[in-house]
């Protein structure tokens, strides 16, 4: 196991677009548990491999219950899921509004509007196929996640003056560390 060095942007690898995974063998296996490991380490609840400088449609997410108030449940429980190529084949008229966050655009923060809820098809690491809808935190943040796939960040969404104001702190942070 291993932690991957996370892109931060302007990083120009996040504009990468990803190529579809062909199918399971170990090296699959080994990048999704690493990205399970990084995505942990750093506290996030999603991580797509474009994020990692592995240009492939894996995509790797637990939302460890911050979708629920369990109070039965006060810590965080593990819910990995995994997502090699996956597809929004559908998506709601209706919108929903996240405060999002990303691994590579650490200590921003900003409101972006996508589809309440989506379908997605894609393959799990013992390539069985899946589709299902999502709603609420889950859909935002496969939509997020395939994005990045895609070689789009969240700060793509939203006005071109937040955005301009958010990458010129992340350079100017990057020269100051
Ligand atoms: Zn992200």
């Amino acid at each position: 196991m291993a932690i991957f060095d996370i892109l931060i942007a302007p990083d120009p690898g996040l504009r990468a677009v990803a190529a579809p995974v062909a199918g399971v063998d170990d090296e699959v296996r080994r990048i999704v548990a690493d990205m399970f490991e990084t995505m942990y380490d750093a506290r996030g609840i999603g991580l797509a491999a474009t994020q990692v400088a592995i240009e492939r449609r894996i995509v790797v997410i637990d939302l460890q219950d911050r979708d629920t108030e369990d109070e039965e449940h006060p810590e965080p429980v593990r819910d990995p899921h995994i997502f090699l190529n996956p597809a929004l084949t559908w998506i709601s008229d209706e919108t929903s509004t996240y405060n999002e966050g990303c691994l590579s655009i650490p200590e921003h923060y900003a409101e972006v509007e996508r589809p309440a809820r989506c379908r997605v098809t894609w393959r799990d690491l013992d390539w069985v196929e899946h589709d299902e809808a999502f709603d609420r935190l889950m859909a935002t943040c496969i939509q997020h996640e395939i994005d990045h796939l895609n070689g789009v960040l969240f700060t793509d969404h939203i006005s071109r003056l937040k955005r301009d104001m958010i990458m010129k702190k992340l350079v100017k942070a990057r020269k100051a560390s």
